[in-house]
């Protein structure tokens, strides 16, 4: 097929780990399936991008390449994560007029070598790709990176505002009890529902709050995109994504992306240099695993993602809890883990490396799907984002949940309750606590319920993806080589 005949996908993720991971799962699916692609990162991504992986992990392939727009922060070659709220505000404030005038020069191609753009794939929470896509006539596709029990939990935000539960009257509500309020009356959603398992935004007593009204209103604009594309699969989360289809026509299902990247995307092909992991991997994680081999599910993996942070307080909590447990410990500490501390590693507690020494592996960043995937780890101790729970549920690994923030209450809540793969460690973070739940979860009767459920949601997951790479080829011809819609 000549350059010019092909379809050309211009793919735009929010400049987040957690979405850009999986954009960019669905970027290689497309190209596999003969799009020309263009990936775009912010300039600030970019350049860490090259600094994390070398000028190779940009260089892009014929047919699939990266563009780059300003996220309009001020200028930063810092290694560390970027303000959520800063960056959701100074992005659907700033991107739109470049998304455009990068739309228009990749349309006015003078060599010949890029086709003209034929539909625009933004995230859920880039919904400007909607106005920018509109302006050139192409459809534009929004994926909603996270889980549809999320998304409709920022949906029902209006209701829970005109029930008056939010914002909340002043910050005492947050702990005298008016979290645990019940709301079992939320359409598509678990009957089992406190205020505090919806998404953290609503925690707040200023009714402009820029977390709070930036979501709501970027999930109300899905209804304007082509479709909606989401990374879960029907059985996980059908109720919820009901819901979700009574408000927004067309959505489809396409995860576990991981396990449809598997069937579709060829492995060690030159794709496999095209990365978008924003830390470089440490490799001796899965040699380390290799050595526990002998020994099946009796490594706790402990990884809070790419945006939680927590205090030095609670860094010390989960180091002795981990020690006092008695298993091995697979513990990636980013670098910017702790607040305020620009080498977390360096604010683990006076003793705790030399009581566990032999059995534990602190690393700064892994490849943390191979690692779910190895045998020898029996738990994951999370933050719960979303990217972290398909992982874990795909590998069959259960879970230990101290959900940070967002939806990952959410999906907390869904884990423990609904899905039955996971325990709490509880917000106030003790190290009885952290060492109780990890015996519990690794030997007790409750554990072993949660492996059991654990390992037929593996099986479900792995069913699931013939589904959704049907549905990914429904999409690609009912909505994204079709006219605009
Ligand atoms: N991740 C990784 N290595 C790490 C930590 C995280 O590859 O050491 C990946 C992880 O596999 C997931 C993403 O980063 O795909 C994190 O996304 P998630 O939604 O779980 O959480 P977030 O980072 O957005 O809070």
């Amino acid at each position: 097929m000549a350059a010019g005949d092909k379809p050309h996908a211009v793919c735009v993720p929010f400049p987040a780990q957690g979405h850009v991971t999986p954009m960019m799962k669905l970027a290689k699916v497309l190209y596999c399936k003969g799009f020309h692609v263009t990936f775009v990162n912010t300039e600030y991504n970019h350049r860490r991008l090259i600094r994390s992986r070398g000028p190779q992990a940009v260089a892009g392939l014929p047919g699939f390449r990266f563009a780059t727009i300003p996220d309009g922060l001020p200028h930063s070659d810092a290694d560390a994560t970027q303000d959520p709220a800063a960056l959701c505000d100074s992005t659907m404030k700033t991107c739109l007029p470049h998304l455009k005038s990068l739309l228009d020069r990749l349309n006015n191609d003078g060599d010949g070598g890029v086709p003209p753009v034929t539909c625009v794939v933004a995230d859920n929470i880039m919904s400007f790709g909607v106005d920018a896509a509109k302006e050139i006539g192409v459809p534009c596709l929004l994926f909603w990176t996270a889980s549809a029990c999320g998304y409709m939990g920022y949906r029902h935000f209006q209701f829970l505002m005109d029930e008056g539960l939010a914002p909340l009257k002043d910050e005492e509500q947050l702990t005298n009890g008016f979290m645990d309020t019940p709301v079992v009356w939320a359409p598509g959603m678990s009957k089992h529902m406190r205020l505090k398992d919806f998404p953290t935004f609503l925690r707040t007593t200023d009714p402009n709050d820029v977390l709070m009204t930036f979501q709501l209103q970027e999930v109300e604009r899905s209804e304007y995109a082509s479709a909606v594309v989401i990374n879960t699969f029907d059985e996980l989360e059908q109720p919820a994504l009901d819901a979700m289809r009574a408000i927004i026509p067309a959505v489809y299902t396409i995860g576990p992306l991981a396990s449809v990247t598997e069937q579709v995307v060829v492995r060690r092909g030159p794709l496999d240099a095209v990365s978008c992991s924003l830390w470089r991997e440490d490799q001796s994680c899965l040699a380390w695993l290799d050595a526990r081999k002998p020994r099946p599910r009796s490594v706790v993996y402990v990884n809070f993602g790419s945006v939680t942070v927590m205090s030095g307080q609670e860094l010390a909590e989960f180091a002795w809890g981990l020690a006092r447990s008695g298993y091995d410990f697979l513990w990636v500490v980013r670098p910017d883990v702790v607040k305020g501390d620009t080498a977390s590693a360096a604010a683990l507690p006076p003793g705790f490396l030399e009581a566990t020494e032999g059995r534990g592996l602190l690393a700064s960043w892994c490849d943390q799907e191979a690692v779910l995937r190895h045998e020898a780890v029996g738990l994951f101790l999370t933050h719960s984002g979303w990217n972290s729970t398909l992982e874990s549920l795909g590998a069959g690994v259960p879970m230990l949940c101290w959900p940070f923030f967002a939806e990952q209450q959410t999906n907390c809540r869904y884990k423990c309750v609904e899905w039955g793969v996971a325990m709490e460690v509880g917000d106030d973070v003790r190290r009885e606590a952290v060492q109780a739940r990890i015996r519990d979860a690794m030997r007790g009767d409750k554990g072993k319920e949660m492996a059991r459920r654990a390992a037929e949601w593996r099986e479900a997951a792995a069913g699931s993806a013939a589904r959704s790479l049907a549905n990914l080829d429904r999409l690609i011809n009912d909505v994204l080589l079709s006219p605009a819609r």
